[in-house]
C-alpha cells in the first residue's frame, strides 16, 4: 500500500513537471504559448528580433516569421499557420494549435505516435474523363496528373513499394469512390495529384493537408460551422504534417517555382482518408510561365522524382531517433539532447 502511494505521488509530480514545461497564454478566446517558450523548448536559443520579424535558431533548425503573419518558416520551409503570430505584453506568441498541429510534427516527427510503417502508396490522379480540371494552352490538368502518377509509380516501385492508382485512364472517378478505393489499404500513403488555377499572377507549388478540427480551411472563405465537425483524416493529423513537409521541402528544393507554403483544407479526398494524405498543387496552368513549364517532360518527370523522394523522407523522418530538415530535403540524424525531453505538448483537438 505504501509503495502504492509512493508510486502515485511519483506520477504526479512527473505530471506537474512535465505541465510545467508550457506556459500557456490566453489570446483571442484561445490557448497560446509564448515564442521563447518554444525556442526553449526545442533549444533554439534566443529570439533574434528586428522590427516585426522574427527569427531563432540555426539555419538547418530554425524558425522564422514576423509579428501579424500566418507565415512561419521551420527550418526554411515555408508554413501557413491557422492564426497569426501575435504579440503580448512585448511577448511574441504562437497558438496551441500551431504548436501541436505544425511545429511539433514538423520539428520532431521520429515522436509522432503510432506512425506505421509504409510499404504501399495510393497515387490520386485528379479529375479525368469529362472532368478537365484547370486548362491551359498546351493541355489539361487531367492528362499532366495522371502522366505524373505514371512517373511517381515507375520509380517508387523501383524502391521496392507497391503503388495502386485511383485511375490509370481518362475515366472520370467520383471523389467518394477515390476515398473507398484508398480506405481499403493500410501501411499506406496517399498523393492526391493536381494541378491549379487562379488568376493569372498566381503561381507556384501548393501543398495542403487536412485542417485540424476546429481551424478554418485555407481554402474556404472564412470559419464555417462544420469545421468543428471531426474528419476521418483528423486522426492522422501529426503524420499528414510530416507527410506534408516532406513532399513540400522535396517539391520546393527541386523545381524553380514559388513557394506558397504549406497549406490545410478540407478537400474531400484528404477529409475522409484514414491513412496519412496529402493534395499537391504542382504549379498554375493559369499562368503562362508555370504552365509552359508543366507541359515539358523534364518538369513532370522531376515532379514524378520528387514525390518518391518525399515518400522516402517520411519514411525515415517517421522512424525513431530520426529527424526531417524541412529545407533541405535530407533526413539526419538528431543527435540533439533536446529531443529526449518529453513530449508534454497535447492536442487541443483530433
Ligand atoms: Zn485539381
Amino acid at each position: 500500500m505504501r509503495r502504492l502511494r509512493f508510486i502515485l505521488i511519483l506520477l504526479v509530480s512527473l505530471a506537474t513537471a512535465r505541465a510545467g514545461d508550457w506556459t500557456l497564454v490566453k489570446y483571442g478566446g484561445r490557448d497560446h504559448v509564448t515564442l521563447q517558450n518554444v525556442a526553449d523548448f526545442y533549444g533554439l536559443g534566443p529570439i533574434k528580433r528586428a522590427s516585426l520579424s522574427l527569427e531563432m535558431g540555426q539555419p538547418n533548425r530554425s524558425l522564422r516569421g514576423a509579428l501579424g503573419s500566418n507565415e512561419l518558416y521551420i527550418n526554411n520551409l515555408k508554413f501557413i499557420l491557422s492564426y497569426p503570430i501575435s504579440e503580448v505584453n512585448g511577448h511574441p506568441i504562437v497558438s496551441r494549435m500551431d504548436l501541436t498541429k505544425v511545429i511539433e510534427p514538423v520539428m520532431r516527427p521520429s515522436r509522432i505516435k503510432d506512425a506505421a510503417a509504409i510499404d504501399t502508396i495510393v497515387l490520386d490522379p485528379g479529375h479525368g474523363g469529362h472532368d478537365n480540371g484547370a486548362t491551359s494552352l498546351w493541355g489539361n490538368e487531367k492528362t499532366y496528373a495522371l502522366d505524373v502518377a505514371f512517373r511517381a509509380k515507375s520509380i517508387l516501385e523501383q524502391h521496392g513499394l507497391k503503388v495502386l492508382m485511383t485511375r490509370t485512364s481518362d475515366v472520370f472517378i467520383p471523389l467518394e469512390e477515390r476515398v473507398r478505393f484508398a480506405n481499403q489499404f493500410q501501411n499506406a500513403l496517399f498523393v492526391a495529384i493536381h494541378f491549379n488555377s487562379g488568376g493569372s499572377n498566381a503561381s507556384g507549388i501548393e501543398t495542403y493537408t487536412l485542417a485540424p478540427r476546429g481551424v478554418p480551411s485555407m481554402a474556404a472563405d472564412g470559419p464555417m460551422l462544420s469545421d468543428l465537425q471531426p474528419c476521418a483524416g483528423n486522426v492522422r493529423d501529426a503524420e499528414n504534417m510530416a507527410l506534408a513537409t516532406a513532399m513540400h521541402a522535396s517539391l520546393i528544393c527541386h523545381s524553380q517555382l514559388y513557394d506558397r507554403g504549406i497549406k490545410r483544407a478540407r478537400f474531400v479526398v484528404i477529409r475522409d482518408i484514414k491513412i496519412p494524405g496529402v493534395l499537391i498543387e504542382g504549379g498554375f496552368l493559369s499562368n503562362p510561365n508555370d504552365a509552359r513549364k508543366i507541359s515539358s517532360t523534364p518538369y513532370r518527370q522531376n515532379m514524378a522524382f520528387c514525390i518518391a523522394a518525399a515518400i522516402d523522407n517520411y519514411r525515415r523522418a517517421v522512424a525513431p531517433q530520426s529527424a526531417l530538415v524541412a529545407g533541405s530535403g535530407v533526413i539526419v540524424r538528431d543527435d540533439d539532447k533536446k529531443s529526449d525531453t518529453p513530449v508534454v505538448v497535447t492536442p487541443t483537438a483530433n
